[in-house]
């Protein structure tokens, strides 16, 4: 099964899906690990942000009911007020920015997941058209086999021996035309002797090519 699929568009298909989809999976586990981050920078923020607020609140209260006599105590209170608004403004521009990135993040997570749904659905479809090639390959065969095994039924036992042998040792050819004066196994020319014992020859001896050994066809173009 594994070997059939090899050579088949389908299979260079599914493979180079199966690639995108790995790196694209990948990516999707860096974006949510980083939106995991930013949720974290969050409560981070909002905790940082919550202290300073509250002392904020606290010192506008005691300025606002008079509790602080000493005019200079007040003035220092006064200016920690201003310092307190300062900061908190800074750490809300912080915030906003860790926000600002954590919809993006979340964005980026949307995009690549709806890619990664559709690479996944493409996987499955060309699954499905090579899983189908390959059964109509394996049909190929036996039905190849079938014939072959009528053809060979009606040959004599001795040629059909000759054939296997030769074949299991010549990378599954075992016989081949002589076209043009040349054998089609491993498209040598046949030198002229050759020619003329071929020529010589009766129509029902079985020729050998002289230089890889296959059993020679003699057809219409054979050249003798
Ligand atoms: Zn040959």
């Amino acid at each position: 099964m594994q070997h059939r699929r090899k050579n088949l568009p389908e299979q260079a298909e599914f493979l180079s899906l199966r690639g995108r989809h790995e790196e694209i999976n990948e990516d999707l586990v860096a974006a949510r690990t980083r939106s995991a981050d930013l949720e974290l920078e969050q409560a981070k923020a909002e905790s940082d942000l919550a202290p300073v607020r509250e002392r904020k609140a606290r010192n506008e209260k005691r300025i606002a009911d008079g509790s602080v006599a000493d005019p200079k105590a007040l003035s220092t209170m006064i200016e920690e007020v201003e310092h307190l608004t300062r900061r908190i403004s800074d750490l809300e521009d912080a915030e906003l920015e860790v926000m600002q990135a954590a919809e993006e993040s979340a964005a980026t997570c949307t995009t690549l997941q709806t890619s990664a749904d559709e690479i996944a659905g493409q996987l499955t479809e060309v699954k499905q058209r090579r899983d189908q090639a390959v059964r109509a390959i394996d049909a190929d065969i036996a039905d190849r086999n079938t014939r072959r095994g009528s053809i060979a039924a009606e040959l004599p036992e001795a040629l059909v021996n000759l054939y296997d042998r030769v074949r299991a040792s010549h990378s599954g050819i075992g016989a081949a035309g002589l076209v043009r004066r040349r054998c089609t196994g491993c498209q040598l020319d046949v030198n002229a002797a050759d020619l003329r014992s071929y020529a010589a020859a009766p129509a029902d001896e079985v020729l050998r090519c002289e230089e890889c050994g296959r059993i020679l066809v003699r057809t219409e173009d054979s050249g003798i």
